[in-house]
């Protein structure tokens, strides 16, 4: 579905990744890993079409990316959760929910919404109240919900257990488990292999803007919890 081939990426004189290659097949949930600044967010921004690629190719279902900007990559059918959240906080939770739909038939968005209410019920508990009223563990699921709110075929999620307590990691993890039953196609980063590798198909193990090891989540265990500490 995925497939980023010898991808680099620069932000002015500093080469954030060096020759990435990774794919990601329907239906997988592939994990990529690694300490802070391995170039993780890089990735994910490069294949939304954040911040441009220097070499290489992204190609998403047979199509090459390069020169699609971010909204056309969006209608082709890639979510987002960023790294941090970054939900509109004087919005309410329903409105932020929401706010990508744009572009999504109507009853389609309604459909999905009352989908994602069964599965995060702080949705429609809270779906009035403005968002920076919850916490952060909550905001994740709203993060998480607008994602999501699309219909994506491929979902990209950057560190969704950023700074949440124990108790949340649990509750975004069983959400994000919901989501691979009802069939999404899953690429996530995160510094804390522990808790991703148990969603994982597999993983690649980044360091310093390269990928270091890639395998299923048993091959590469070891050196990823290795990396969480580095
Ligand atoms: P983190 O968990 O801290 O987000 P990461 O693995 O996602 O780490 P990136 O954020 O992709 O790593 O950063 C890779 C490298 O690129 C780092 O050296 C970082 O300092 C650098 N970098 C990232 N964004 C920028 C930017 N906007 N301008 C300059 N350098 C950047």
């Amino acid at each position: 579905m995925l497939k980023v081939e010898r991808l680099g990426v620069r932000y002015g004189g500093i080469t954030a990744l060096r020759e990435v290659s990774i794919e990601v097949q329907q239906g997988e949930t592939v994990l990529l890993v690694g300490s802070n600044g391995a170039g993780k967010s890089s990735l994910i921004n490069a294949v939304i079409g954040l911040v441009p690629a220097a070499s290489g190719s992204i190609r998403f279902e047979g199509q090459d990316l390069a020169k699609l900007a971010c909204p056309a990559r969006a209608r082709m059918g890639i979510g987002y959760s960023p790294e941090g959240r970054r939900i509109f906080r004087s919005l309410s939770v329903t409105e932020n929910v929401l706010s990508s739909t744009l572009g999504v038939p109507q009853a389609k968005a309604r459909e999905n919404l009352a989908w994602m209410q069964q599965v995060f019920p702080l949705l429609s508990e809270r779906g009035d109240q403005p968002a920076n009223q919850l916490s952060g563990g909550q905001q994740q699921v709203v993060a998480l919900a607008r994602a999501v709110s699309t219909l994506p075929k491929l979902l990209l999620l950057d560190e969704p257990f950023l700074g949440l307590a124990p108790v949340w990691i649990g509750r975004i993890s069983e959400a994000i488990r919901e989501l691979q039953r009802r069939g999404t196609t899953i690429l996530m980063t995160e510094q804390m292999a522990r808790p991703a590798l148990k969603l994982a198909d597999r993983a690649y193990v980044m360091r310093s803007g390269e990928v270091r090891r890639s395998g299923t989540v048993d091959e590469i265990r070891e050196l990823a919890l290795a990396e969480e500490y580095l």
